[in-house]
């Protein structure tokens, strides 16, 4: 039987509670291992650890911390086979997908070991003569980073590299579904040399670990990816602890396709964003936003697409979709295929689960097309995280952007149309974070800012330059060398 164990201070070690609970591989229904059940008394722990190590570690410069980086990079791109095969086992995406998680870690490992001789500051002249005024990123101190299950190695590589080039220790607490990936990362880690109690793993549930990393006074700042329910909360526990506290939540994301669109380049984008890791990306496509000019055409051809997708264990190199996460997921799922029926609209492809040719065990449900649904309808406005898509027909670019622009979350939107001016128009008027033309609303890349608008985040961003926004302090430092009291605003005027 696996155990998935802590890692504190340098230490593979035991919850203190001696408890763990089963991991399920969601594609067969069988337990893979099981996971340490942490208390409030493992964080402390870590913290203190993690407390010791940042001392010294904000003191190592820059470019020799990005020496570790590297070396996670290459570890990373020599086991991202076998990591990949971990990460489907206990998430379920199919293993091309998983490859690309895994990709996705070892790039930014470059792209932040990179940042070991940027993190630029300004350096600005002074009003004042003799006198040298610049700006410097220091480290916050101690990160707590809490993470969801379905990037279980990419979220976690977005939060935890640029938190170390930057000086800070971590205080990792991944999902209690995906600590079989999580512990490959962190042995990466131990294996990269870094020292000891710089990154701690915490594994536990959400409502014992994660908000015992909340409220831990020596965690400085919180970055959290998951649902916008926990998101909340968080927010307001720790800004009644002024903690810092980075977010990223849900999204309810359209795909708009206008009527002179290369419909099949559409369908290929919405196929790949909507049934992609089984729907259960933040970035899914959940609406398509289709001129009625063109809808029936566009059903057809999504329609006679999705019957050929082929549902199983992504660990075959010929399933299309693989399971969701676990039965809870699937009911949930079920729940709101119901709601869509009761709300009157129109099914076209599957709604239902999956079962039989050797389906039975695992958590399969069937990719699902829903038509003629109005936005104001709960299934076009509440995350789903699941393989449904709902079309929403309209009249002009106006009324879709107006469409896309009226859920509550704003992570990412894609149209597809050959022309160039009403492409911008969209670009400039759509409310998300992310904005892709002619392509679907998934495949970001690692050096720009990953984040959304309204409802999906609270004004930060993982990923790209701005993700060290999230883990550095500016200091402004002036330098007077005049041997004199120079007032500023005084003394020049
Ligand atoms: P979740 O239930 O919010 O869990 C996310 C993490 O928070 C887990 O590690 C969870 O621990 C922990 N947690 C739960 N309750 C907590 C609490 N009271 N205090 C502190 N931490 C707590 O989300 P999920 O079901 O894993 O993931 C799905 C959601 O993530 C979707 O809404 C999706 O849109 C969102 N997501 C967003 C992005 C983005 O970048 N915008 C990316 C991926 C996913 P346990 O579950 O182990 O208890
Ligand atoms: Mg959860």
């Amino acid at each position: 039987m696996n155990q998935y164990l802590n890692f504190i201070d340098g230490k593979w070690c035991e919850p203190s509670t001696g408890r763990y609970v089963p991991v399920i591989n969601p594609a067969t229904g069988e337990q893979m291992g099981e996971v340490a059940q942490s208390a409030k008394t493992d964080v402390s722990r870590a913290v203190e650890a993690a407390k010791q190590a940042q001392k010294q570690w904000r003191l190592v410069p820059a470019p020799e911390r990005a020496g570790y980086l590297y070396k996670v990079a290459e570890l990373l791109k020599q086991r991202k086979e076998q990591i990949a095969r971990v990460l489907t086992s206990e998430m379920g995406k199919v293993i091309s997908e998983a490859r690309g998680e895994v990709q996705e870690a070892i790039d930014m490992a470059y792209y932040m070991a990179g940042e070991g001789r940027r993190q630029f500051g300004d350096t600005v002249p002074s009003e004042l003569r003799n006198k040298f005024a610049m700006s410097v990123r220091v480290p916050v101190g101690v990160a707590g980073l809490i993470t969801p299950w379905n990037f279980p190695i990419a979220i976690a590589s977005w939060k935890s590299l640029p938190a170390l080039v930057t000086g800070n220790a971590v205080i990792w607490k991944p999902a209690t579904e995906t600590p079989a990936t999580a512990c490959e990362f962190v042995k990466i880690y131990e294996e990269a040399g870094l020292p000891k109690g710089l990154v701690n793993l915490v594994n536990g549930s959400g409502s014992e670990v994660g908000e015992a990393m909340v409220e831990h006074p020596g965690i400085d700042l919180i970055s959290f990816t998951g649902s916008n329910e926990v998101g909340r909360k968080i927010n307001e526990r720790a800004g009644g602890l002024l903690k810092r506290t980075s977010l990223e939540m849900g999204g309810k994301n359209a795909v708009i396709v206008l009527e002179d669109a290369d419909l099949n380049l559409a369908v290929d984008g919405i196929l790949w964003g909507a049934f992609g890791t089984s729907g259960q990306r933040c970035t899914a496509t959940s609406r398509v936003i289709v001129h009625q000019d063109i809808k029936k055409e566009l059903e057809d051809k999504l329609v006679k697409r999705t019957a050929a997708l082929k549902s199983g264990n992504g660990l075959d190199e010929t399933v299309a979709v693989g399971p969701v996460i676990h039965a809870a997921a699937l009911r949930r799922i079920d729940e709101y295929v119901e709601i869509g029926r009761k709300e009157g609209a129109k099914l076209l492809a599957g709604g239902h689960v999956q079962s039989g040719g050797g389906l039975e065990n695992g958590f399969y449900y069937a990719p699902t097309i829903f038509t003629d649904v109005t936005p104001q309808m709960a299934i076009a406005q509440e995350e789903i995280f699941g393989p449904v898509v709902s079309i929403i027909p309209v009249r002009s670019l106006e009324e879709a952007v107006e469409v896309n622009n009226s859920v509550e979350f704003g992570l990412s939107s894609g149209i597809f149309t050959k022309d160039v001016n009403r492409a911008f128009e969209a670009m400039r008027d759509l409310d998300t974070g992310i904005v892709y033309v002619n392509a679907g609303t998934t495949g970001a890349e690692i050096h720009l800012p990953f984040g959304g608008t309204k409802g999906t985040g609270n004004g930060h961003r993982d990923s790209g330059p701005a993700a060290l926004d999230v883990y550095t302090e500016w200091k402004a430092v002036y330098v007077d060398f005049s041997g004199k009291l120079q007032r500023a605003q005084i003394d020049n005027n």
